[in-house]
């Protein structure tokens, strides 16, 4: 999308989901959350808290991850940035590294596409799950 799209209504709602996604840097999945919204808004359905992503993240108000073909998750974070995945627990963490625009250029020069952008998952194994190993492995 080249062309801003102007910004949608922010009803309590949505600002409410906005407001619990951006305390989370887990990047949350849909029904994760519902169980945090549903604590302000204890009459709000699943169906309501997932078509309000739906919408804001067309909306580039946030971001939409779909990591390593598991359930979509969501990020209040817009800037582009690329994210890590533990094979071992599926948790989806921000990574530092610098966003590589060298690669959509050189993707833009090498292809008759238009790029309108890449992304970029990592796979690792988190501190955690890391530590759980070394603790099986040792008092074994
Ligand atoms: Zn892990
Ligand atoms: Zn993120």
């Amino acid at each position: 999308m080249n062309t801003p799209t102007p910004m949608i209504r922010l009803t309590t709602q949505r600002q409410i989901i906005l407001e619990e996604l951006a305390k989370v840097k887990t990047h949350p999945t849909a029904s994760e959350l519902y169980d945090m919204v549903r604590q302000r808004l204890p009459r709000i359905g699943l169906g309501t808290v997932y078509r309000n992503l739906e919408l804001m993240a067309e909306n580039g108000m946030i971001l939409k991850i779909e990591v390593g073909g598991t359930q979509k998750r969501f990020d209040a974070f817009t800037d582009p940035h690329y994210h890590i995945r533990c094979s071992a627990c599926g948790k989806v963490d921000d990574m530092e590294v610098p966003v590589i625009d060298e690669l959509v250029n050189s993707a833009a020069q090498n292809s008759p596409y238009q790029i309108l952008g890449h992304h970029v998952e990592f796979t690792g194994v988190c501190p955690r799950c890391q530590k759980k190993h070394n603790h099986a492995a040792t008092t074994h």
